[in-house]
């Protein structure tokens, strides 16, 4: 039996849930706009009901919402006061500290309707983190602080574990899911909503993370290791200039030691994926992005050791494999049109006819010429 059928099989914990999008962190809205090309699952699936056993799912998302103004923010309250059962809470964007700024504020999402006052992204996820039955980080904003965060902003910003602490659980035990990626690679980013909302059905047990609470079936493996060019890496092969096939890491590919899986997945569809492509890889997925990995398209401090180590052995290595390269891109010399077998062929397992097997010199064999 399919484990689709399994699932299908067995009862949700509920009928509906809802996944209310924050996008007012610290961001430009490219997470919402690249999941629009998930395809594993695709958004359509998720709310038009295509995903066996998953109950109805409502999606909560300002970029891609029908409805405005008060319309919109009804949700927003309602989750807030508990009366949008069960959801699943995502954040998109770094979280600003408040505390910091003189005056004003640095980022808030509609009106308090008791004041009249902007309510600010800070408020929005302590009014709503506790609610929510899971948490979720879409993009490295949400989830390390992003580019906003490095050395020298002048928002404080943060990753929402920063803000809420790494050992924060939602009400249902779930940690804060981060999936990380600049923008988020839409199907890791729909993969891991879909994993949450079989959890919130109770059709999934508890989600895998690792220390930087990333799913491990995607963050699990370095960029080098699904590059398509890891082979001229191997053979110490270097590019050094842009447009060459040839590894990139000498111009500031950073692949080795960062945790992606674009290069086997590809951006969207299976196509892309950076340095498959010829871009050097930036660690836009790591905690460190970007600081860590700036200056950009210098090349890596670790990687001047470790090139000139692969450069000696990878040289020799590919001068030999040239060798045999060159061997077996010719035909065996017994492939001719010459009146006689020449390929070394001995019948000694095969009689002459009485029942004795010959042993004796290759027998000549009338062969056709070409
Ligand atoms: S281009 Fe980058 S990821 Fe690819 S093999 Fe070279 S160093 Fe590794
Ligand atoms: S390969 Fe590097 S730059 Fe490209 S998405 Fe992955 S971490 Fe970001």
């Amino acid at each position: 039996m399919k484990t689709s059928q399994v699932v299908a099989d067995r009862p949700s914990a509920v009928k509906e849930i809802h996944v209310v999008w924050m996008t007012t962190g610290l961001s430009c809205d490219g997470d919402s706009v690249s999941v629009t090309a998930a395809g594993l699952p695709s958004i359509e699936d998720v709310v038009m009901g295509a995903i066996p056993g998953l109950p109805k799912v409502h999606l909560h998302n300002p970029v891609l919402a029908y409805e405005v103004g008060d319309d919109f923010m009804k949700y927003w309250f309602a989750a807030a006061e508990g009366r949008l059962e069960p959801f699943v809470l995502v954040l998109e964007g770094s979280v600003p500290n408040e505390e910091i700024k003189a005056e004003g504020y640095w980022a808030a999402m509609g009106t308090d309707p008791n004041t009249g006052q902007p309510i600010t992204t800070n408020e929005w996820i302590e009014r709503l983190a506790p609610k929510a039955t899971a948490v979720v980080c879409a993009g490295t904003c949400a989830t390390y602080g992003g580019i906003h965060a490095m050395q020298g902003n002048p928002t404080g910003a943060m990753g929402l574990a920063d803000y809420l602490g790494w050992n924060w659980r939602s009400k249902a035990g779930i940690p804060i899911v981060n999936v990380p990626g600049c923008p988020v690679q839409p199907d890791n980013m729909m993969e891991t909503l879909l994993y949450l909302l079989y959890q919130v059905a109770g059709l999934s047990p508890m989600i895998p993370l690792d220390d930087q609470l990333r799913p491990t079936w995607l963050f699990g493996k370095t960029v080098h290791e699904g590059c398509d060019r890891g082979s001229y890496y191997e053979q110490g092969d270097f590019a050094h200039e842009y447009g060459s096939p040839k590894c990139l890491v000498k111009i500031g590919c950073w692949g080795p030691v960062v945790n992606c899986n674009v290069t086997k997945r590809g951006w969207m569809d299976g196509i892309g994926g950076c340095p498959n492509v010829g871009g050097i890889c930036i660690g836009c997925t790591m905690p460190g992005f970007p600081d860590k990995f700036m200056p950009f398209m210098d090349e890596p401090p670790g990687a001047t050791f470790s090139s000139m180590m692969i450069g000696s052995y990878g040289r020799l290595i590919r001068s030999l494999r040239g060798i045999t390269n060159r061997i077996v891109n010719q035909e065996p010399k017994w492939r001719h049109s010459k009146p006689v077998l020449t390929t070394g062929y001995h019948p000694k397992y095969y009689g002459n006819g009485n029942g004795a097997h010959n042993y004796g010199a290759p027998r000549r064999f009338e062969t056709k010429t070409r």
